[in-house]
């Protein structure tokens, strides 16, 4: 890292979760990828817990202060499961859902993200030395602007984990206006593709007048440069490749070989989230059988589907529909006396299990309609790899993951629903050779930009940022 200055992550949520034994870190990229960082320049992590007034100071194994961020049932309901679920994710996802527009839910939106702004300002005021501060997600748009009227010496970063749409649809929202001018707040904006960095220099010099753009730099009317950058995120590829061939991870895939022995094995794993495409996937599996009934009795569906915003209405919905998907394939596929064709997991599964299931399949379905990045994708052939297996990778043409992967994948069209069935099949036919040396020069694209040169390359555009360019 370029830079030894303390380090001010601002997150929708703090990193840890309490269970039976108190409070601990949990497992997700951001804190993997987090951690190496701040055990070396040490800093804060400010975000919202429900148990704000009990979340302690620090936790085993994360070397950063916690600051909670408290806000009232009223405010979580419009802020995060309103504006932020069920008003730009679906916006920002090309919209998949109708976004709700929601005058309430704004206002919400706004005195949350002041909430965070109060509380990231009270962090710096025990701060010695001047922090970078980096803001991430969607969650916090606003936040990067209410930093900068603070008129702070520090440095300010934002990273947007899901994608920034064309100008076309952020024009539809009335507070486009204030969302863009909050993003610009910061020194240096991060997206993961350059073609949402570009579709958001073209929404800022479409809402404004007198932006100017030189290359990855956006000249503001006051004379103040922003830097728009395209930074994938990624994952822990060692600890990937550890955890594919230690014991657990052994013993899980002997007893999936055993239960799936003579059968190809499919697999998808995503948060059960409407822009995964996992309904169209179910409906390109049952054309794939209807058509091919010699295949019926060699082949199964493995559908992991982690439970994600029950509380929202259009995820329940989904719910419903996938699992009514699932009952009808199973109902008229499922030979007396025979396993199902899909098994559906409707829960989150063992880190183990997770390789387990990335080893054993044959044809791994990533087809979302809409993604940020996949790191599902990153982790399949990171593992595969480390495993010398010789699995596909179908892969949706509508993620960020695509552009990274280029023609080693099997490229996909979800909406294409009859398509899709038919590269299933075709998948399944390539020469065993040829997918073991796909695997592996994807799994060397991963580790040529793994979520550690994510962070570095975040940090160093935050810092040149202050420089200009
Ligand atoms: N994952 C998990 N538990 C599971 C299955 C998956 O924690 O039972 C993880 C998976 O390893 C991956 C993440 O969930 O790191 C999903 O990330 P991705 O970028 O694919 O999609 P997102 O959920 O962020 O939209």
């Amino acid at each position: 890292m370029s830079d030894t200055r303390p380090l001010v992550v601002v997150a929708n949520r703090l990193p840890v979760s309490r269970g039976e034994d108190g409070w601990r870190a949990s497992a997700g990229g951001l804190v993997t990828a987090m951690r190496p960082v701040m055990d070396e320049v040490g800093g804060a992590w400010v975000g919202w817990s429900d148990d704000a007034d009990e979340v302690p100071r620090r936790v085993d194994g994360l070397g950063c202060d916690l600051h909670a961020v408290k806000l009232s049932r009223a405010q979580v309901r419009g802020y995060y499961h309103g504006f932020a679920n069920r008003t730009l994710w679906p916006l920002f996802h090309d919209l998949i859902k109708q976004p709700v527009i929601d005058r309430r839910w704004w206002t919400s939106y706004l005195e949350a993200n002041r909430a965070f702004a109060d509380a990231t300002l009270e962090v710096l005021e025990d701060t010695q030395t001047t922090p970078t501060l980096w803001v991430q997600d969607y969650h916090l748009l606003l936040l990067p602007q209410m930093l900068r009227e603070a008129a702070l010496q520090a440095p300010i970063g934002f990273f947007l984990h899901i994608p920034f749409p064309p100008p076309e649809l952020i024009a539809r929202l009335p507070w486009r206006d204030q969302l863009l001018s909050g993003m610009l707040g910061a020194d240096s904006i991060g997206f993961h593709t350059a073609r949402f960095r570009d579709n958001f220099i073209r929404s800022v010099q479409r809402v404004f007048n007198g932006v100017t753009s030189l290359g990855d730099t956006l000249v503001l009317p006051d004379g103040r440069q922003v830097h728009a950058v395209a930074h994938p995120i990624s994952i822990d590829v060692d600890e990937f490749s550890q955890l594919a061939t230690s014991q657990e991870t052994e013993e899980e895939l002997s007893a999936l070989r055993e239960q799936f022995a003579g059968r190809k094995v499919f697999l998808g794993v995503d948060r059960l989230d409407y822009t995964k495409g996992i309904r169209h996937r179910l409906q390109s599996i049952e054309l794939l059988l209807e058509r091919d009934p010699e295949l019926r009795k060699e082949f199964a569906f493995v559908q992991v589907a982690v439970p994600s915003r029950d509380d929202v209405k259009e995820y329940r919905d989904l719910r419903t529909e996938v699992e009514t998907e699932v009952g009808r394939i199973n109902g008229r596929f499922t030979e007396p006396g025979h396993d199902v064709p899909v098994h559906y997991l409707y829960r989150g599964v063992s880190r183990a299990k997770l390789a387990a299931y990335y080893r054993l399949a044959d044809v791994m379905c990533v087809t979302p309609l809409k993604d940020g990045m996949n790191l599902v994708a990153k982790e399949f052939v990171t593992v595969q790899a480390a495993g010398d297996e010789a699995g596909v990778l179908m892969l949706s043409e509508f993620c960020g993951t695509a552009i990274e992967f280029g023609d080693d994948v099997v490229p996909c069209n979800p909406f294409d629903v009859e398509g899709l069935s038919y590269l299933m099949g075709s998948a399944l036919t390539l020469d065993e050779e040829d997918r073991r040396a796909r695997i592996r020069r994807l799994a060397e694209v991963v580790r040529s930009a793994d979520v550690y040169r994510w962070v570095d390359d975040e940090l160093h555009a935050i810092e040149q940022g202050t420089d200009g360019p």
